[in-house]
């Protein structure tokens, strides 16, 4: 694959994942230094971010950025803890970083990036499954890059996430993986940490037989309706446990086909799924030749600002099941809001 912007995105998602595992390394450390039990995710979230853009920025130019993760707090008198470990840990893939530059990238993707009314922008998660990062389980780098509305380029990175499919999801791998996609041309996996190497594509996900079902969706209670989701399974008569891990690691476990589906029904009344929580991930499973829609059936739409606002939850399914998963909901009448009933 040929895409500048696909190389782009796996070589700044590549240098994320690296400067990620390594604060993941001193998890520690950082809880006992910085005296806060979240301050390694927030190191390893701005230091991702920084070095996400400042790679995009060297070889794209200025393209916008819509990035989860915001500078300012860290411009603040009290945060020289939290700036010094987000410069060393920049520093690890850049070694000539300096602080103003480091606080300038980060806020290239800060909200005041020029996200309205762009056509077409890149869309970065620097940590998704925060929860999964400090439980040192999986978490993933995500870049999408969205044109029209729709994902055209994705690169996720699974820092923790193993080739090897006998491998509990718990049981962080050594080197991770990188799924990329380019709409309609498929998708490729890379060891997350030697981007360069031949990439490998992946298979297009075939027919399986409807009661053998395999299920994952979040760990997170509040991220995803358990229930529902059970109700849906028993509808079908699918008997299964689902499958729980952390951040946009679903949908390349749907892409990989070992599991057959991602279920996220809506668990909190109002909430509105966020871009960088899906661009790289659904278009991954996408390319793999998943179906991926809202729990209505809806294709998700991008072009929204900063939320799906137009959509409600996430199925993202082998061809062959997402019709029945998608027909159950509605007969189910859980295709509402969470909270509310027909
Ligand atoms: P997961 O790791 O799949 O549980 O998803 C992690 C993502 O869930 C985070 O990046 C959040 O943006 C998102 N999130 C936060 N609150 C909620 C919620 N109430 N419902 C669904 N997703 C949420
Ligand atoms: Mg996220």
């Amino acid at each position: 694959m040929t895409d500048p912007r696909l190389r782009a995105a796996q070589q700044a998602v590549s240098d994320a994942c690296r400067v990620c595992r390594h604060v993941q390394g001193e998890i520690a450390e950082l809880r006992a230094e910085l005296k806060d039990d979240r301050s390694p995710v927030t190191v390893a979230d701005w230091a991702s971010q920084a070095v996400v853009v400042m790679r995009l920025r060297e070889l794209l130019g200025d393209e916008v950025v819509i990035g989860e993760e915001d500078a300012s707090a860290l411009r603040d008198d009290r945060a020289s803890g939290l700036r010094e470990h987000v410069l060393e840990s920049v520093r690890l893939v850049r070694p000539d970083a300096g602080l103003d530059e480091v606080l300038d990238a980060i806020g290239w993707a800060g909200p005041t990036s020029d996200e309205a009314g762009s056509r077409a922008f890149w869309t970065l998660d620097p940590i998704d499954g925060t929860k999964g990062f400090l439980r040192g389980e999986q978490y993933a780098v995500s870049l999408g890059w969205i044109e029209d509305g729709q994902p055209r380029v994705g690169a996720l990175g699974c820092p923790n996430l193993s080739p090897d499919f006998a491998r509990p999801f718990d049981d962080p791998d050594a080197h991770g993986l990188i799924f990329s996609a380019v709409h309609d041309t498929g998708v490729v996996e890379v060891p997350a940490d030697r981007p360069e190497a031949d990439p490998v594509p992946l298979r297009r996900l075939e027919r399986i037989d409807g009661d053998a079902a395999r299920i994952c969706q979040s760990v997170e209670k509040a991220h995803t309706n358990r229930s529902s989701t059970q109700q849906v399974l028993d509808h079908l008569g699918i008997e299964t446990t689902p499958a729980r891990l952390d951040s946009q690691a679903k949908y390349a476990v749907v892409a990989r086909r070992q599991a057959d589906a991602y279920m996220r029904m809506p668990s909190s009344p109002g909430y509105i799924e966020r871009i960088w929580d899906h661009a790289a991930g659904s278009l991954v499973a996408q390319e793999a030749g998943a179906t991926v829609t809202d729990i209505r059936g809806r294709r998700l739409d991008f072009g929204q600002g900063r939320g799906l606002e137009k959509n409600l939850g996430v199925v993202c399914a082998a061809p062959a099941l997402h019709g029945p998963l998608i027909g159950a909901i509605a007969e189910l009448g859980l295709d509402e809001p969470a909270g509310e009933s027909k």
